[in-house]
């Protein structure tokens, strides 16, 4: 494990701060039901293009679509917590 400068770390989430908010604006969203289900199965979603992923961590963020290849996909549990639900 790389130990990280604290203000790199800060810049960091300063830009996914900046990312989160872009995204926001044109993220689809995803139905509870959807988000349920993806979470019995520890499965994230592609916030790009939707696509559920394989397994990834309620907590995984930012993990690469295997279906578009955008670094986009976040666990069910993030999705609902950043509020991205119909
Ligand atoms: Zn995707």
């Amino acid at each position: 494990m790389t130990k990280r400068h604290p203000l790199q770390t800060r810049h960091e989430a300063l830009q996914m701060q900046l990312e989160l908010d872009d995204m926001k604006t044109c993220m689809r969203r995803f139905t509870l039901e959807e988000i349920e289900q993806a979470d019995d199965m520890e499965c994230g979603f592609c916030l790009s293009c939707g696509f559920m992923s394989g397994p990834a961590g309620p907590d995984a963020r930012q993990y690469r679509c295997e279906h578009c290849g955008a670094h986009k996909v976040y666990g069910a549990m993030e999705v609902a917590l950043m509020g991205l639900t119909e």
